[in-house]
């Protein structure tokens, strides 16, 4: 039986991974001339290692995800914490006990916290939007402060045309935790992603391909393909074009520290950039004379941009919806992760995804 798997990020590496286990053989075709897509580190000159296509740190409530992936290489304990700068000052994020005292000037408790943000809560009728649910969750001032102007530089749109879904990703919380996240396990590969791609990859049944472009017409010798590329790609675009966001990142180093932690957003609509990430501070059991940060800037995908965030506004959904119906059309393909799926997930949920896809698969042949 030969297989085919389009791309070698998470979704790609594990289905090829568990599938090779198995016994079959899969070959791997990957457009980039290096694994891991937009996971993928390197070691910079000065010795840090950098997330070349922007910060990734793992979280995850799936204890199965975290041990399947642990096998692969080390993760370390690592808890996230964001600052951000706003109105020319700046604060922890995301939204605590912290946030709110300074934003307000006041020494509130978690109970007079809750309360005080309960009576700055602007009803938000029928409507689903993000800024409805911010304005509604957290007030005015701190969404606006925190929330308006990032949102908008993000996604390019105003936030009264996104999914209230994106915020919900930030948690608000009325005690002093500052973790970015809440999930109970989050962490760091004490080497970075790639050497987890490259063990992942490793394995006598798994031929790669790098630097090599495959399309629906190239996949048909296969007896089944797994397509983590861009949904509408395999499609050859010809329903149109789903949108995205991309990135653009601006490298800079330094002597010693930049800015005193790893990532600091920047919520103002004038400040042109969304955050600054400095990398020495994914890996603070190393020592580095020097530093790397990324300026990140965020704008539409074009076509020869890398796709980052799917953008997913309603005519996004009708037309994912007609891709959606052609790939079921496909019985010999599977379309997952990130692209595949035109979804904004996160690695632990690609990694899990592409675990129970490989797993059904199996089961059939
Ligand atoms: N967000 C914001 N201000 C911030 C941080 C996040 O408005 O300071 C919003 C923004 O819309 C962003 C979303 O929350 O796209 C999710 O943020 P997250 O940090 O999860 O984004 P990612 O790291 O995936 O780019």
């Amino acid at each position: 039986m030969a297989v085919a798997i389009v791309g070698a990020g998470f979704s790609g590496a594990v289905v090829a991974r568990e599938l090779a286990e198995a016994g079959v053989n899969v070959e791997v075709f990957e457009t980039r001339d290096h694994i891991g897509g937009n996971c993928f580190t390197e070691r910079h000159e000065c010795g840090t290692i950098v997330h070349v296509y922007g910060p990734h740190i793992f979280h995850t409530a799936d204890q199965r995800v975290f041990d399947y992936i642990s096998q692969f290489g080390e993760f370390v304990p690592f808890e996230h914490r964001v600052h951000a700068t706003a109105g020319g000052r700046v604060y922890s994020l995301p939204i605590n006990l912290l946030t709110v005292n300074q934003v307000f000037g006041t020494t509130f408790t978690p109970s007079e916290a809750e309360a005080f943000l309960a009576s700055q809560s602007v009803p938000k009728g029928e409507r689903t939007d993000l800024e409805a649910h911010g304005r509604s969750m957290l007030g005015d001032v701190l969404y606006e402060l925190f929330f308006d102007g990032y949102t908008t530089k993000q996604w390019g749109s105003a936030p009264s045309e996104l999914p209230a879904s994106v915020l919900q990703r930030l948690p608000v919380r009325f005690n002093y935790d500052s973790s970015y996240f809440s999930h109970p396990i989050q962490a760091m590969p004490r080497l970075g992603y790639t050497p987890i791609f490259e063990q992942l990859l490793d394995h006598p049944r798994i031929d790669l391909h790098l630097n090599t472009a495959i399309d629906a017409a190239g996949l048909a010798g296969f007896d089944h393909a797994f397509w983590s590329g861009p949904v509408d790609a395999y499609f050859g675009y010809s329903l149109g074009r789903l949108r995205y966001r991309t990135l653009d990142f601006e490298e800079e180093v330094h002597d010693g520290d930049y800015q005193g932690c790893s990532v600091m957003n920047q919520t103002d609509l004038d400040v042109p950039f969304t955050r600054v990430t400095e990398f020495n501070y994914f890996t603070p059991w190393e020592h580095h004379d020097r530093t790397v940060i990324y300026r990140e800037f965020s704008r539409d995908c074009g076509e020869n941009d890398i796709p980052y965030y799917p953008l997913r506004l309603n005519e996004d959904g009708e037309l994912l919806g007609r891709y959606l119906e052609a790939a079921d059309q496909e019985p010999g393909v599977t379309f997952l992760g990130r692209l595949g799926t035109y979804r904004y997930l996160d690695m632990d949920v690609c990694i899990g995804e592409a675990l129970d896809v490989a797993a059904e698969f199996l089961k059939k042949v």
